[in-house]
């Protein structure tokens, strides 16, 4: 994969982004180092709630809230909401509420299956044209 030179949203810094992240990796090293502190001060302080937590450790909003989403939080340790990736409704855990979660689980399961049954008809397809038509 190439390179792409990418103004850090942290720190401003041009560097190159080898598309882990959006983030240099000085960035990323100091989110990594705070996710540990925040993971850390929820396990000490439970039931605090984000800004709580930004105002102790002088952390990012949307960093808990991220730590949030990717379930690195224990959920029932923490006071907080934020809203669903989809809808838009608060909800305590997960990236989407429990009715977009489960349309979209839904929705990948139907895709899944419209990709097995179209690789089934190719397959029947073959079957019944002869070679030349199916180079074709
Ligand atoms: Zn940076
Ligand atoms: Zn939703």
């Amino acid at each position: 994969m190439a390179l792409k030179a990418t103004n850090c949203p942290g720190c401003g810094k041009l560097f190159l982004n080898p598309g882990t992240g959006k983030y240099c990796p000085d960035c990323m090293k100091k989110q990594e180092e705070q996710m540990d502190e925040i993971a850390s001060f929820v396990r000490d302080n439970p039931r605090s709630s984000v800004s709580e937590i930004c105002a102790a450790l002088g952390v990012k909003k949307s960093l808990v809230i991220a730590m949030l989403q990717s379930g690195r939080l224990e959920e029932s340790n923490i006071n907080i909401k934020y809203p669903c990736a989809s809808c838009g409704k608060m909800i305590r855990h997960g990236r989407y509420c429990k009715a977009c979660g489960k349309k979209i689980t839904g929705e990948i399961a139907a895709s899944l299956q419209r990709v097995r049954k179209n690789a089934a008809e190719q397959k029947e397809k073959k079957g019944v044209y002869s070679k030349d038509q199916w180079l074709k």
